[in-house]
């Protein structure tokens, strides 16, 4: 008998194999701008926000290739809509694919000012305010708009209204904030959005997690933030680590990686480092034309998240903010990602798509239709593949009729045949090559 095999990887190596983008490899210096930056100032997050790109100029000085219509294009737009993007964001883009993912998601583009009449706020947060930061439109949750602040200021963002203008700490509403949360004692659940929370300081995070988590009917803190994504060296803070840990026992974070380049071995170990703190961490991803918009793109994404221990929470279709329209896509689009996904791919990587309703209506859930028809005792479905199958949710055996005739879907329902199988199936193949078909 033979030795049993033993991986050669530890599960450590096994993680870093596929990452595009090692620390080992040093890769922000085939940018000539960082080529003397060490490893020790390139993973440090104060030296990113030293090093901020918040003007076009700075932006060229690392981009220089760029054309002078496309710098006079991102001037113009970033009048209107400002630029702002730390260095780690910006090495993730590869310099040669003009329809980079990474590019599209963080450098303006024309398209943002052509949208002249969709709203700014299509949710009607500010309609929903409570108190000054405070959004109350679910029963037990709310939503606290922190700072308007992020790490790098993403192109699509529903909340592009806010972003840029002077940077307003929502700390200061912080004390009606916690009265308004006295008197509504239905509100369990706090999400801590912004801008993004993991960018203020330390103290300012401790005040809010320590005002809120004395609340006695509050029971989770959710935390919203692409920093994870955007400026991963924030979570190798100890003193910030320190902070979550502190409150680890009602905590949550919500990250918002949209595509597969996004998660390098920086993100991992930040992720990682949280996951020890026992704080849950869920993705919610925006589909976005010409950055997700494509099956394979998405399974990739998802069963990355798995591998580095993040779930799959939400697929969100894009919101009709002004200045975003040119990310958005159908909704045919996102159903096919999702028929795409479901059953092709662990349940566990699989998100739910939803729409945000206009007007602050909430998340609506969409998803293909697996329902082919029903009657008062069975409901026909169909899978993945695209077999279809009658089934009678009392669990009682099927009572074949003799001389079976096949008359479509009404056979189905009325028990005379259980199954159409699709025969081009991976699954009925293997079957019937191992000589287990039904
Ligand atoms: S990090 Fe979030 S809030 Fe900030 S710009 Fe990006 S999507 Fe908007």
């Amino acid at each position: 008998m033979g030795q049993p095999q033993v991986s050669s990887l530890s599960s450590e190596q096994r993680r870093k194999k596929d990452f595009e983008y090692k620390i080992e490899d040093e890769w922000w210096k085939k940018f000539s701008a960082w080529r003397d930056v060490s490893k020790e100032e390139f993973l440090d997050w104060r030296w990113q926000y030293e090093h901020l790109i918040n003007s076009p100029e700075k932006l060229f000085r690392v981009f220089h290739w760029l054309s002078e219509e496309e710098k006079k294009e991102i001037v113009e737009v970033s009048k209107v809509y400002p630029l702002l993007i730390n260095p780690y964001y910006l090495s993730l883009v590869n310099p040669n694919d003009k329809f980079d993912p990474i590019k599209m998601q963080c450098i303006p583009s024309k398209e943002e000012l052509i949208d002249k009449a969709s709203p700014e706020d299509p949710l009607a947060e500010e309609s929903d305010e409570v108190v000054p930061n405070l959004v109350h439109r679910y029963p037990d949750r709310a939503l606290y708009i922190t700072t308007n602040f992020c790490a790098t200021y993403c192109r699509f963002c529903t909340r592009k209204r806010i972003l840029g203008k002077a940077i307003v700490s929502g700390v200061s509403s912080l004390q009606k904030i916690v009265d308004y949360l006295k008197q509504n004692k239905q509100v369990h659940d706090i999400v801590i959005s912004g801008g993004d929370p993991l960018t203020l300081s330390n103290k300012d995070l401790e005040k809010i997690l320590s005002e809120l988590s004395a609340i006695d009917s509050i029971d989770t803190l959710r935390l919203g933030s692409r920093v994870p994504v955007t400026l991963p060296m924030r979570l190798f803070d100890e003193e910030l680590l320190e902070l979550l840990e502190k409150y680890s026992d009602l905590l949550w974070l919500n990250t918002h990686f949209n595509h597969p380049n996004e998660i390098t071995e920086v993100s991992y170990l930040a992720i990682k480092n949280v996951l020890k703190l026992g704080i849950p961490v869920n993705n919610q991803t925006v589909l976005l034309k010409g950055v997700n918009d494509d099956v394979e793109v998405m399974r990739k994404l998802m069963l990355s998240l798995i591998k580095i221990k993040v779930r799959p929470y939400y697929l969100f279709h894009c919101d009709p903010t002004k200045g975003i329209r040119h990310f958005r896509t159908t909704v045919w689009k996102g159903l096919e990602i999702m028929e795409g996904l479901r059953g092709h791919i662990s349940g566990l990587a699989v998100p739910t798509y939803v729409i945000d309703a206009p007007g602050g209506g909430g998340k609506i859930p969409i998803m293909p239709n697996y329902i082919i028809s029903m009657s008062e005792e069975r409901i026909v479905l169909r899978n993945f593949e695209g077999s279809i199958v009658s089934y009678d949710p009392t669990g009682r055996a099927l009572t074949k009729k003799e001389n079976q005739r096949f008359e479509g879907i009404i056979s189905l329902l009325e028990g005379s045949f259980d199954k159409i199988d699709s025969l081009d199936s991976e699954r009925i193949k293997r079957r019937k090559s191992t000589s287990k078909s039904s």
